[in-house]
């Protein structure tokens, strides 16, 4: 059946963010269609995925916007962030610099973001732990400074992706409620 027929309770939009390479693609493939790709696939235009979720009787359709590659010329425009009710901040935890950017990110979520935007903070490819260069206890105190949730996950291994997803999707329930 066509996602947009069946009968849902409420539609949440939310959207993917970070540096490219941290595996936001990959994050969203897994959480929608239970798929990892080795390669990255560049996509042409902004690009996004439907699941539906049960929280309580409540039926909700999650809405999920990824990048196109634009990321990498940091020009996503406001269009991307319109509506949003939350989004995942993404790094890699084995590439700092996608991490010290996380606050150039932030920035840009609350100019273009709503006001009480669900953020969650996520450290993608824990499966990578011998070529770690964040540490977890950095990312959740920088998070915890932020008023972010947190959490660290892995695409390839499809650790904690439900989870983050569920997390911020069940939040955004909480706040409109
Ligand atoms: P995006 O640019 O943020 O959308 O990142 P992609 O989803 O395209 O992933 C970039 C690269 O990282 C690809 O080669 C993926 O296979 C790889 N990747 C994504 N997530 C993980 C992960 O959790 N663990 C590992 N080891 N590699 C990952
Ligand atoms: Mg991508």
């Amino acid at each position: 059946a066509d996602a947009f027929d069946e009968e849902c309770d409420y539609l949440f939009k939310a959207v993917l963010i970070g540096d490219s390479g941290v595996g936001k693609s990959n994050l969203l493939s897994r959480f929608a269609k239970d798929e990892f790709r080795l390669d990255s696939k560049p996509t042409i235009g902004v690009e996004f995925a439907y699941r539906n979720i049960k929280v309580g009787d409540k039926l909700i359709k999650a809405q999920i916007w990824d990048t196109a590659g634009q990321e990498r010329f940091r020009a996503i425009t406001s269009s991307y962030y319109r509506g949003a009710l939350g989004a995942l901040l993404v790094y890699d935890i084995t590439m700092k610099s996608s991490y010290e950017n996380v606050s150039k990110w932030l920035l840009e979520l609350r100019e273009f973001g709503g006001e009480d935007m669900v953020v969650v903070l996520v450290g993608n490819k824990c499966d990578l732990d011998q070529s770690r260069e964040v540490e977890k206890e950095e990312g959740k105190g920088f998070a915890e400074t932020e008023g972010l949730c947190f959490m660290e996950t892995s695409a390839l291994k499809n650790v904690n992706v439900e989870q983050v997803f569920l997390q911020m999707i069940t939040r955004i329930y909480d706040i409109t409620n």
